[in-house]
């Protein structure tokens, strides 16, 4: 089976259909969270997220904006974004919002593998070091987890040796790409797709990843997409001006 991954869209309406657009070919999609929360346009992404598949996993940005976190949590550009989302979304769409499970999540098909938004033992957990990444690794309950939330795209891995990560090695900045990453047997990984809508790795390119789980290969993308019209929508909308500007720095 082929599973599209996306995370972190974060109302960013142009990064995710740049994404869909070069997406290659897949039979399910996977949400991995924060589909709302920084960007302009949130009801146009949660209604393109809910119909493009059912596998879901609530952010802690899906939790704030649909009143089901103490916004004291957050940073105040986050808390007035997340308000902003809150009084913008259509009555329906906070109500779909509120019923997207909390992580870890499970699909039958798919036994050795679980889909979290921040780790497997805590849903915010930022994963961010290898030192991060031991424990979950460790305790993980499958081989292979899926998670998002640091907005950081690679993957993290244990054998019983050392365990190590990796970061997909690309050649540009301005194109799309994709570079590809086979796991082998008898490791744990856990690996993050990356952010759709808000990469915070230094490149500005919407991050995603899809996984065949006969080949158990990894291709990790990257896309440009209409940045300029993403940063209009934020500033036209009088969110803060730093989460149109971040985007261009991909920070
Ligand atoms: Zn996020």
């Amino acid at each position: 089976m082929r599973v599209l991954l996306i995370s972190d869209i974060h109302a960013n309406l142009e990064a995710m259909e740049a994404c869909l657009a070069i997406a290659p070919e897949h039979d399910v999609v996977v949400n991995l969270g924060d589909i709302v929360g920084y960007g302009a346009s949130p009801n146009e992404v949660l209604e393109r997220s809910r119909d493009l598949g059912k596998t879901f996993v609530r952010g802690n940005h899906d939790k704030a904006a649909s009143g089901q976190m103490e916004l004291r949590d957050f940073n105040p550009v986050a808390g007035l974004a997340a308000l902003w989302t809150r009084e913008h979304l259509k009555p329906e769409n906070l109500e779909w919002l509120r019923n997207v499970p909390q992580g870890p999540v499970r699909v039958a098909e798919l036994p050795e593998i679980q889909f979290v938004h921040g780790s497997p033992i805590d849903e915010d957990e930022y994963v961010v070091t290898l030192d991060d990444a031991v424990e979950p690794l460790t305790i993980a309950s499958t081989a292979i987890t899926f998670f998002g939330h640091t907005h950081l795209q690679g993957l993290f891995f244990s054998n019983g040796n050392a365990p190590d990560f990796y970061r997909p090695p690309y050649k540009s900045i301005g194109k799309a790409e994709t570079v590809q990453f086979k796991l082998r047997p008898n490791t744990r990984y856990m690996v993050n797709p990356g952010s759709v809508g808000q990469p915070r790795d230094g490149d500005w390119r919407a991050a995603f990843a899809l996984f065949d789980t006969e080949t158990r290969m990894v291709t990790f993308c990257r896309t440009p997409y209409g940045l300029k019209s993403a940063q209009d929508r934020i500033l036209a909308a009088n969110l803060p001006q730093r989460l149109a500007t971040r985007l261009a720095a991909g920070r």
